[in-house]
């Protein structure tokens, strides 16, 4: 499979001034290949949005670099980079209240970017709009309408039709469903589906829920503290972690069977994530570890390959 995406040693640190700066996200390298759906997972904290939010350039790189169809990305983006890339790159938001600007119609927001178009006249872009109104479920006379009239469900379909208009390759959704009654989850889920089908998307699925990212993606990456600690296999991650944060990050994630869930021991992971301005020598994860060792205080441990197999997994038990 060809690479469509790539980050190597990718990092964002945040000064906030006294000699402290936050370590957001350290060293990650992830490829996404052609119309794969890489889902990636962690604690609240742990670096994902940043990571999203990095790779399409809405925040800075502080070292390391992107690659798109073998193109390296600027550092830092400036407005014609912004506007040559958004037919590639779009981010679907987890809020969709807070992301679509409420004194704005929905047909003016869901036009926000084909607006650049010099060839569409206002016909053609109305005309667009109505279609793509129609393709996530929403009505073409929904266009004169405001944000607050509508659900949060339709909110995000609004949000997901901007985002696609644009008709990219790569889209970062960032949490799209977290925001959302878990009635309409599996809706915006499955129109997400039927659209990565019919358009051959590549996806990056940022998600809390594991049990729903397992479903949607092709390989899972989890981050701790900033960096991937495993990669592969989305049903063997799932299934077979090999990381221990991996498991208990498995292990605490509600069954969405009642009765199942109602029967399951607690698993929940113990202590607190450590603040990413003191991030730990060694292991990120030793202080919560229930496997820690010596070394893990010490060495940070590598993203490494296991063998004979497509997973990477970063500690010592595997080194
Ligand atoms: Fe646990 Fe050590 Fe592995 Fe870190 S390196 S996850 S502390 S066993």
């Amino acid at each position: 499979m060809v690479n469509l995406f790539e980050a190597k040693e990718l990092t964002r640190y945040f000064d906030m001034g006294r000699n402290e700066r936050v370590h957001a996200v350290e060293n990650v390298s992830l490829d996404i290949a052609e119309k794969e759906i890489v889902g990636l997972v962690g604690e609240s904290g742990s670096g994902k949005s940043t990571f999203g939010k990095t790779v399409l350039g809405l925040h800075d790189k502080t070292s390391g670099m992107v690659k798109y169809r073998g193109e390296k990305l600027p550092q830092k983006y400036r407005s014609a980079d912004f506007q040559r890339l958004a037919t590639k790159m779009q981010m679907i938001f987890q809020d969709p209240y807070s992301s679509l600007n409420p004194r704005m119609t929905v047909g003016e927001l869901v036009a926000e970017g084909i607006r650049l178009h010099p060839q569409l006249s206002s016909a053609d872009i109305k005309e667009k709009v109505a279609l793509w109104l129609n393709r996530v479920g929403l009505q073409a006379d929904h266009m004169s309408r405001f944000p607050h009239e509508f659900s949060g469900g339709q909110r995000q379909r609004i949000g997901i039709a901007r985002a696609l208009i644009l008709e990219p390759e790569f889209v970062v959704c960032d949490e799209p469903i977290s925001a959302l009654d878990v009635s309409v989850q599996a809706q915006v889920i499955n129109l997400l589906g039927e659209l990565k089908e019919s358009m051959g998307l590549t996806l990056l699925f940022i998600a809390h829920d594991l049990s729903m990212v397992r479903y949607v993606s092709d390989r899972m990456a989890v981050m701790y503290l900033g960096s991937l600690v495993e990669v592969g296999k989305a049903d063997g991650v799932y299934f077979d972690p090999k990381h221990p944060y991996t498991e208990v990050l498995i292990g605490s994630n509600p069954e969405p069977d009642p009765n199942m869930e109602r029967n399951r021991p607690s698993t929940a992971i113990q202590g607190e994530i450590p603040s990413p301005v003191n991030v730990p020598v060694g292991c990120r994860f030793a202080n919560r570890c229930p496997k820690v060792m010596s070394v893990c205080r010490d060495i940070t441990p590598l993203l490494i390959p296991l063998k004979d197999s497509d997973r990477e997994v970063a500690c010592h038990l595997y080194s």
